[in-house]
């Protein structure tokens, strides 16, 4: 075989794409695992993780993904740093474009994930950064002892919003309904904390500020139509993810939110290359469906080398 050609090209390297390392590298299956910034994907951002089985008490996301990596080194994988800009199709091989440079392949594992969504309100762009962030884990720290708000009712929301309350002197969770998407035993957790208030049917529509940073947000009453500006110094986004397969969107079949379309088997819609984890149209996205995708995903990649 020509030295230069990988068997699996993996792009992306959250819990996805290093469990598709893993087991790729393992088989040994000559493996490049590709990352764009730093390794561990979404799970950086996430203080505890409490319901990834075999850590009794939690663990902290870092750590964890820490492990991943460890893991991953055992069987050799290789990791490159980079930005995957295209995937083109070179008669039996595939070509992944990385930072301009062309990687040959026999087959390629897309486990790019997905990136926080955003509001779309005037001043949210000016005072990003300035009071607005998409990661209370890794900026809660800097809003000790002021009010700030955030924004969604899902898990993501009620996590972010109980470990706020460990920095900020009041803690506003904004919720365009009546009811929250979060799992009951968060919702339980938030309706218990003092500095939590949950501003129901609920929208931002504004982020006001001045040179220092973000001031307040204007909040529209859904049901009433009235309008209020919060006194706010910090505004944290978490209203679901978008995924990142854009770049995809004219080689791959996507679904309307830009979800890559693949079978039960983390195939895509071109042979050879498949899809794992929160960039894949599926119904639950936890860490533990990310590994169980990066492993169905890296035995179907084996499994379509052996029969090429
Ligand atoms: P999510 O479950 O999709 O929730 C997004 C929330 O944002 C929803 O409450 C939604 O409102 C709201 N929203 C969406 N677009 C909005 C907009 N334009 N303006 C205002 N609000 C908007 O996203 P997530 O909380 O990030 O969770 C993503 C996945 O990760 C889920 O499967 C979740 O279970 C999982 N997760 C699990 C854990 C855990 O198990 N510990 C922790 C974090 C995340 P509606 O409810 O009205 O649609």
């Amino acid at each position: 075989m020509n030295q230069e050609v990988y068997d699996v090209v993996i792009i992306g390297g959250g819990p996805a794409g290093l469990t598709a390392g893993l087991y790729t590298s393992r088989a040994k299956l000559r493996s490049l695992l590709v990352e764009r910034m730093i390794m561990g994907g979404q799970v950086m951002t996430t203080t505890k993780v409490e319901n990834y089985p075999g850590f009794p008490g939690g663990i902290d996301g870092p750590d964890l993904m820490t492990r991943f990596q460890e893991h991953c080194q055992e069987f050799g994988l290789e990791v490159e740093t980079g930005e995957v800009q295209n995937l083109l199709e070179r008669g039996k091989e595939k070509i992944v474009v990385i930072d301009g440079r062309e990687v040959r392949t026999r087959a390629v594992i897309i486990t790019t994930g997905a990136e926080p969504r955003k509001l779309g309100v005037p001043g949210e762009e000016k005072f990003t950064g300035r009071g607005v962030s998409y990661c209370a884990t890794c900026d809660g720290a800097f809003f000790r002892e002021v009010p700030v708000a955030i924004v969604g009712g899902g898990d993501t929301a009620v996590e972010e919003a109980l470990f706020l309350t460990r920095f900020a002197s009041k803690v506003y969770l904004i919720h365009r309904r009546g009811e929250l998407r979060a799992t009951k035993i968060l919702q339980d957790r938030l309706f218990a904390n003092e500095k939590i208030e949950v501003l129901w049917n609920s929208s931002v529509e504004r982020v006001e500020g001045d040179t220092s940073g973000m001031t307040a947000a204007v909040v529209r009453d859904t049901v009433s139509e009235e309008r209020r500006s919060l006194e706010l110094h910090g505004l944290f986004v978490a209203i679901g993810v978008t995924p990142k397969a854009q770049f995809l969107a004219d080689i791959l079949q996507l679904d309307p939110d830009g979800h890559i379309l693949t079978d039960a088997e983390c195939r895509t819609s071109m042979p050879g290359v498949f899809a794992a984890g929160d960039v894949r149209k599926k119904i639950l996205k936890q860490i533990a469906t990310a590994v169980g995708d990066g492993a169905v995903a890296a035995i179907m990649a084996e499994k379509y080398l052996m029969e090429e």
